[in-house]
C-alpha cells in the first residue's frame, strides 16, 4: 500500500540541492545541521488549518505558498535570513495530484528564498500544515517589537487591503463580477515576504521595531505599541492602496482604508524609524526596490488614533483574531 514513507520519498525528499550546512537531511530520525558561525538563530512556527486559515478546497499550490510565505515573513520581520524549515503535514487521504501540486509550489518558493526543507512529519487526519522555519541574524541585530519610541515614524511595505478583498471573492461568487476580482483572489494567497527589506533594516540598524502584517495592520501595530509601551497616530490618506483594490471598491477610498487597516495575511512589514534615520532609510531601502509608505508616527498617549485629512476619526476597527472569530 502507498503509505507515509512513499509520500515522503516521492514528494518531499527529492529535488532539492543540498545546502552545505546540512549534514543529514530528510530520512533519518533528526536532521543534522551546522549552526551558522557568529550568528544567532531566529526560529518560528505557524499552523494553517483547512476551514480556519484557508477555505476548504483551496488550490494546493496556494496553500503551500501561503504556509511557507507566512514563516518566511516572520523571519523577515526580525531581519533574519532564511536557512532551513520543517513541514508537518496532516492529510485526510492520499491524493497524489494534490500532494504533487503542493510540493512543487512549496519547493518553488523555498528555492526563491534559499530555505531548505530538512524534515517533518506526515500524518493522516483533517488537513493542516505546520511549518517551523529557522533563519540567522547577526548578534544583537534582530529587530524586536519592543523598540518603538515616541516620535518614530511608522512605515509599511507594499500595498495593504488586497488580501481581504481577495478573500471576499473566494467566499462570495457574486463578488467575481467586480473589477480586478481574480487579480485580488490571487493576491489573497500570494504575498511577497520582505526578506531583503528586513535584512537591510537589520544590517543598517535604522529601524527601532518591526512586525509583519499577518492579522491586519491595526492588530499587528497594536502588538508593537503594547510591547513598546507607546501609542500612535495613523494618517489614513497615507495608507498604500493598490489601483486594483480601489477599482474593486468602485473608487470608494474610505472603504479601501478600512480594508487596509484590517486585512490579514498581507505579509508586508510594518516598522518604526527614528526621525534622525528617515533620510538614510529612503536611500538604503531604495536599493531593495520595495514600495515604502510612511503612514504615521509613534506618540506617547498609549492608544492608536486614526486621522483622515487632519481630523481624528472615531472608526471602530478590529483585526482578525483567531479566538473571537
Ligand atoms: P520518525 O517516525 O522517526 O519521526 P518519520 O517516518 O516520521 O520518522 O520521517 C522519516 C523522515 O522523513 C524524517 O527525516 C522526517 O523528518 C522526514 N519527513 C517526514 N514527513 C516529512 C515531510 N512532510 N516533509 C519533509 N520531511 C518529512
Ligand atoms: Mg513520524
Amino acid at each position: 500500500m502507498y503509505g507515509e514513507p512513499d509520500i515522503i520519498k516521492t514528494y518531499f525528499s527529492c529535488g532539492q540541492p543540498l545546502r552545505k550546512d546540512i549534514k543529514t537531511g530528510i530520512g533519518d530520525d533528526c536532521a543534522i545541521v551546522e549552526a551558522p558561525r557568529q550568528r544567532h538563530l531566529a526560529i518560528t512556527t505557524d499552523t494553517l488549518i483547512e476551514g480556519t486559515h484557508f477555505v476548504k478546497g483551496a488550490p494546493p499550490k496556494w496553500v503551500a505558498y501561503r504556509a511557507l510565505a507566512a514563516s518566511v515573513s516572520d523571519l523577515a520581520a526580525m531581519g533574519a535570513t532564511p536557512i532551513w524549515c520543517s513541514l508537518a503535514i496532516t492529510l485526510p487521504r492520499v491524493d497524489k495530484s494534490w500532494i504533487q501540486e503542493f510540493s512543487l509550489s512549496f519547493f518553488d518558493l523555498a528555492k526563491k528564498y534559499n530555505i531548505q526543507l530538512i524534515g517533518g512529519d506526515t500524518t493522516k487526519g483533517p488537513l493542516s500544515i505546520t511549518i517551523t522555519a529557522q533563519g540567522s541574524v547577526a548578534p544583537g541585530k534582530a529587530i524586536l517589537r519592543s523598540g518603538a519610541q515616541v516620535g518614530d515614524w511608522i512605515y509599511v511595505t507594499g500595498f495593504l487591503g488586497d488580501s481581504q478583498a481577495g478573500l471576499e471573492v473566494v467566499l462570495d461568487d457574486r463578488k467575481r463580477s467586480r473589477p480586478f476580482a481574480s487579480h485580488l483572489e490571487v493576491r489573497h494567497y500570494v504575498s511577497t515576504p520582505r526578506i531583503s527589506t528586513g535584512q537591510s533594516l537589520s544590517l543598517s540598524g535604522l529601524a527601532s521595531s518591526a512586525i509583519d502584517i499577518s492579522d491586519g495592520l491595526v492588530t499587528d501595530l497594536q502588538h508593537v505599541l503594547s510591547a513598546s509601551c507607546v501609542g500612535a497616530r495613523l494618517n489614513l490618506e497615507d495608507l498604500p492602496i493598490s489601483g486594483e483594490l480601489l477599482q474593486y471598491l468602485y473608487k470608494d477610498k474610505k472603504s479601501a482604508y478600512r480594508y487596509a487597516l484590517t486585512s490579514g495575511e498581507e505579509y508586508e512589514l510594518c516598522f518604526t524609524v527614528p526621525d534622525s534615520n528617515k533620510v538614510s532609510l529612503t536611500r538604503i531601502l531604495a536599493q531593495t526596490g520595495t514600495k515604502l509608505s510612511c503612514i504615521g508616527q509613534v506618540q506617547s498617549p498609549p492608544q492608536l488614533s486614526l486621522y483622515l485629512d487632519g481630523d481624528k476619526t472615531n472608526w471602530n476597527l478590529s483585526g482578525y483574531d483567531h479566538f473571537s472569530n
